[in-house]
């Protein structure tokens, strides 16, 4: 089949939030952009990642709160739970939020479109796209390379004989790839320690699938504070998830209907079975078979698109955001940067204006566990490794008038500075609602802000943002015995 040449001043590979969010500026120009997909227009986290994970985990967390009430007068109900029909509820959420958040802006393909089919890249202006439908070729005067990641396979013995599944197991209905769990697991391993295994398996077991946790790190959450690990873990460990850490996996085999890890842990051998297995070890940038090489791209060590601040690869006119730089710029894979640096990618290609560059220090993130992790800035040990002569304190959710007024005072605050001009310089939080009090702490850190001014700054009461006042006053003075709006 013959095809002729589309020409656009820009040509986006992907359509997930770093694609859209490109496209639109590209859009707010007056310049001309196409996208290119593969699999489900709004990318993993529409489809397979944010969006249908949060649904189902808001669902989790009603049916534990009523079968484990808080408060002294209230009896716990047990909910039925209708697997299928929750699974149906979630495909219909996440469809209509496509419909209107992405497949809609598609309604005008003067200002964005879209080209379904597996993109690479023939040359540095010239990508091909192939479907069932035939092959098209876009030229464009700049490139973006938007492909986000995929999850990354541990090598370990036996996997490639075994069912498993991946954190793309939340895919929506018409994901023609089939990956999607269709059934509740009576037992799941999970192999992995970081928060897409934590989001998961909290949520499979608020549902009443058996869930064992199986990470080679000394704990779960490795990267994060230790006292939001400590206390994490004993808070999933109460609600009856087995963790297990240090644990080199040997292999894995089927059993009966069942899937077995070996195990060598402490020296000895174990074996964990069940049902189901997820493995969630990570993910990578997808840049396999783009093309990219040929073209004059350059990978870092980690497979992900190497980039400068400005968000500019190897060649000049091809540009690379989100998910596909993993780390590049101290960047992380998270919805809100793709998206944020898919406009930075858009304005830098094509609005002749002098190039704005990524800054990733300030990056708020969420564990959307219950109760939630938030954080923002350097941990304790990235600030002495960064140089800072750092002053960290760290206090329990219990003096937080608000988490003791409902009766939940699960988890902990800490706060590091830069000790000399005590300087906020990261925030680590394990509790309810870590995931809104973390942007007042993320604004602090964008404008430089010290202890003095979470003081100042009067906080609502009673509400989980105290925390971050009573962690500042922690420094100084035994927030035990203040009296509750003392400061
Ligand atoms: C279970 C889970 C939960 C998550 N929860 C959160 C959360 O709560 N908050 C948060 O911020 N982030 C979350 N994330 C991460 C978030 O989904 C990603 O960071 C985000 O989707 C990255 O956006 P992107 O546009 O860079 O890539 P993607 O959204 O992955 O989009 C890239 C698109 O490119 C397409 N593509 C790839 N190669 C080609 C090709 N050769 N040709 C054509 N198309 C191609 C892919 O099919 C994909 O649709 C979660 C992820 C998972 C898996």
């Amino acid at each position: 089949m013959t095809s002729t040449q589309e020409r656009y001043d820009l040509v986006i590979l992907g359509s997930g939030s770093t694609a859209f969010a490109a496209a639109l500026h590209a859009a707010e120009l007056g310049r001309t952009a196409v996208m290119t997909e593969f699999r489900t227009v709004g990318g993993t986290c529409a489809n397979r990642g944010c969006l249908p994970s949060k649904n189902l985990i808001e669902a989790a967390r009603l049916v534990y709160d009523a079968a484990h009430p808080r408060y002294p007068g209230l009896s716990p109900v047990h909910m039925p739970i209708n697997w299928a029909e929750l699974v149906a509820q979630k495909d219909e959420i996440v469809s209509e939020y496509r419909a209107h958040k992405y497949e809609s802006l598609l309604d005008e393909p003067e200002r964005i479109q879209i080209v379904s089919g597996q993109a690479r890249l023939l040359s540095d202006h010239e990508v091909e796209v192939q479907s069932a439908d035939g092959v098209r070729h876009l030229v464009g005067e700049q490139l973006l390379i938007a492909t986000g990641s995929q999850p990354a396979i541990p090598a370990l013995p036996g996997l490639s004989d075994v069912p498993y599944l991946t954190s793309d197991l939340l895919s929506s209905a018409d994901d023609p790839w089939g990956t999607e769990l269709r059934e509740q697991p009576r037992s799941l391993l999970i192999l992995g320690g970081g928060y897409i295994a934590l989001e998961l398996g909290q949520m499979f077991a608020r549902f009443g699938t058996e869930v064992t946790l199986v990470t080679r790190g000394k704990s779960i959450l490795s990267g994060y504070e230790p006292e939001i690990a400590e206390a994490l873990t004993e808070i999933l460990q109460e609600e009856g998830i087995r963790i297990v850490t240090g644990a080199q996996v040997r292999g894995v085999e089927r059993s009966g209907d069942g899937v077995t890890l070996s195990v060598k842990l402490h020296g000895s051998q174990h074996t964990f079975t069940a049902e189901q297995l997820l493995v969630t070890t990570g993910r990578r940038p997808n840049t396999e078979a783009l093309g990219l090489e040929q073209a004059g791209v350059e990978l870092d060590q980690a497979g992900a698109v190497r980039v400068d601040r400005t968000l500019r690869t190897t060649v000049p006119h091809i540009w690379a955001a989100g998910d596909v730089i993993g780390r590049e710029t101290e960047s992380q894979m998270a919805t809100p940067v793709g998206a944020h640096d898919g406009k930075i990618a858009a304005h830098n290609a094509l609005s002749g204006e002098p190039p704005r560059q990524v800054d990733h220090t300030v990056i708020p993130r969420t564990i959307f566990t219950d109760p939630q992790v938030a954080v923002v800035g350097l941990t304790d040990e990235e600030a002495v490794a960064a140089g800072i002569a750092c002053n960290c304190n760290t206090i329990p959710l219990s003096v937080v008038p608000r988490a003791g007024a409902i009766r939940d005072t699960r988890g902990v605050i800490k706060m590091v500075l830069d000790g000399p001009t005590r300087r906020v310089v990261g925030v680590s939080m394990l509790g309810v609602n870590a995931g809104e009090v973390i942007h007042e702490a993320a604004m602090a850190l964008r404008f430089g802000a010290t202890t003095d001014d979470f003081i100042d700054l009067v906080h609502v009461y009673p509400t989980m943002a105290e925390a971050l006042k009573l962690v500042a006053i922690s420094f100084t003075k035994d927030v035990n015995r203040l009296s509750c709006c003392a400061t």
